[in-house]
């Protein structure tokens, strides 16, 4: 009685699991491939301590075989197999898992790289499948078991026949629609897309017989079949390979194609960090911003990698905001995954590793800006307003992150200058960083406002977005200088002696008509005032309070 209430649980533990921990059913594979080149591992390793084995690294390889015929996709290996009791206890019991158990006991002597821990990768063959058989032979052993399960009714296990060592496993596969015997796993364009995405990195040979049309000899236009046996993985990833040997040419071309751009990318950062948590990245800026770059449908994220394999297509914690824009992958062995390997148990490394990318990608563009200017200006037209929104935004939580990044349009240069080397610039007698806002730099150069402040040869930033404004405000000094908008009530510019007593004579003289002007003009200003700062223009408005004029138009078109 106990027992039978027992098999009720476990089935639905069962179901439960298989149709919950996972959000893809196409990890099925990922799964299978994982277990597989574990047990080539455990082989391998075996081979080099005990080394009377007679195997060699090329021995190894995993087999695919589609049959849409029986609507059979078949996953071979030549790994270390299972004994009978193997497949009962690491088949049989849900969550138990050998590999786990294989690598507590080796870690103490080698580092090894297994992928498997968690004891249930393998029931996800049941996500997409009728049966599942596992055909197995441990390897040194003379028999060969076959364990046979529909999923949640049991297994059964019995002696078998199998030419050597290794495990074979057979999944007949849930039909996709009415049409019986079809199933999208049996294509080849989709095994081929699905070992490309999640098992490109598998250090062993992934094989598969894939059909090819070639033309009939002796003929012009008749074609005929032919099969060949196609390695599908790359297996060696492209960021464990050594800088040294790789070429420009290279990265550009692995960005182009995982990434989908066109574009070469404008800055390569590949990083190998060893440490608390030791990590291999490689990111990319894009030559150019995506489409959506700025819109809702834009997502963050660098492509997350365990071991050789993809957890994470894009992990947003990976990278802040402001640096959005990098594209790329982190690969680490020291990530505390949890069951379905999709998310991250423990966000601490992953913070660690966070933190020291956004210290990185902050110095290689600091270190663009320093060395190669064009190529800075041209990533700063793509990506700067993200730099300014992210000084801006979170209460300027992340502005010194970004501000020595950021750059602003300047009426004396003529081009994009930094907030820095205008410091550089400023007057000895210069309190502060005058700035004006406008639609467009040519607009701005127009404004009266700035005539005076040209005259005297300050240089004025031009700001033309709307953020622009409202990331000044938030830094509020830089290096210990102030912002002031050249629309500002009083541009504090140092006077001489007998320039203030002129101004003070010119006022007291002008009274009588600033008056009659206040009283024409009403409550639509609040003083009318002589000014200093117009050469060629009569007159001008500036505003009373911190903000200025174009920061308040951007403030009343915005929907309350
Ligand atoms: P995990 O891989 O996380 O350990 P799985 O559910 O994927 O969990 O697999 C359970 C166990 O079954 C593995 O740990 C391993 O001991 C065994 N196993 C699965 N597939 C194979 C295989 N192809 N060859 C040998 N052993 C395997
Ligand atoms: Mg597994």
């Amino acid at each position: 009685m106990a027992k039978k209430q027992f098999k009720a649980e476990s089935k639905r533990l069962l179901d439960l699991m298989i149709n919950s921990i996972y959000t893809h059913k196409e990890i099925f594979l990922r799964e299978l491939i994982s277990n597989a080149s574990d047990a080539i591992d455990k082989l391998y390793y075996r081979s080099l301590t005990e080394g009377n084995t007679g195997l060699s690294r090329d021995d190894f390889s995993i087999r695919l075989e589609p049959d849409k015929e029986a609507r059979t996709l078949k996953i071979i290996d030549n790994g270390m197999g299972m004994t009978k009791e193997e497949l009962e206890k690491n088949l049989g019991t849900i969550a138990k898992s050998g590999s786990l158990d294989f690598k507590t006991e080796m870690e103490k002597k080698e580092d090894v790289d297994i992928i498997g821990q968690f004891g249930v990768g393998f029931y996800s063959a049941f996500m997409v499948s009728d049966k599942v058989t596992v055909v197995s032979k441990a390897y040194g052993e003379d028999v060969a078991y076959e364990w046979e399960s529909t999923g949640a009714d049991g297994y059964t296990i019995k002696d078998c026949e199998k030419e050597g060592n290794g495990t074979e496993i057979t999944l007949l596969l849930k039909a996709d629609t009415e049409d019986e015997n079809y199933s999208q796993y049996l294509e080849t364009y989709q095994i081929k897309n699905l070992i490309n995405k999640y098992s490109d990195y598998i250090r062993y040979p992934i094989q598969m017989m894939v059909e090819h049309q070639k033309l009939k000899e002796g003929t012009e236009n008749e074609y005929e079949t032919y099969s060949e046996l196609e390695t599908l993985n790359s297996m060696i990833p492209l960021w464990k390979k050594n800088k040294s040997e790789l070429k420009d040419e290279d990265y550009n071309q692995f960005y182009k194609e995982k990434f989908y751009d066109f574009t070469d990318p404008a800055k390569v950062i590949h990083t190998n960090v060893e440490g608390v948590v030791s990590y291999t990245a490689l990111l990319f800026i894009p030559g150019q911003a995506p489409y959506n770059y700025y819109t809702k449908e834009f997502e963050k994220g660098l492509q997350l990698y365990s071991s050789g394999v993809l957890i994470m297509e894009k992990c947003a914690d990976l990278l802040p905001d402001y640096f959005s824009f990098v594209r790329g992958l982190v690969d680490s062995q020291d990530l505390s995954l949890n069951i379905s390997r999709e998310m991250l148990q423990h966000d601490r490394q992953l913070k660690a590793i966070a933190q020291r990318l956004e210290k990185k990608i902050k110095s290689e563009l600091l270190s663009m800006l320093n060395t190669d200017r064009e190529k800075y200006v041209e990533f700063f037209k793509n990506f700067g307003l993200q730099l300014k929104f992210g000084m801006y935004d979170k209460f300027g939580a992340n502005k010194d992150a970004v501000k020595d990044l950021v750059m602003f349009y300047s009426s004396s240069e003529k081009a994009l200058v930094t907030l820095s080397e205008y410091v550089s610039r400023m007057k000895p007698d210069q309190k502060y960083i005058y700035f004006a806002s406008g639609e467009s730099t040519d607009k701005i150069d127009k404004l009266p406002q700035t005539e005076l402040l040209k005259d005297k040869g300050y240089e004025i930033l031009y700001l033309t977005d709307d953020v622009d404004e409202f990331a000044l405000q938030m830094l509020h000094t830089f290096e210990e200088k102030e912002f002031k908008s050249v629309s500002s009530d009083d541009l504090e510019i140092e006077e001489s002696k007998e320039e203030k007593e002129a101004a003070e004579k010119q006022a007291e003289e002008s009274k009588d008509m600033l008056e009659c002007m206040k009283e024409a003009l009403g409550d639509k200003v609040a003083e009318v005032r002589l000014s200093q700062r117009l050469k060629s223009h009569p007159v001008c408005l500036t505003a009373k309070g911190g903000l200025s004029i174009e920061m308040e138009k951007v403030l009343n078109s915005m929907p309350v």
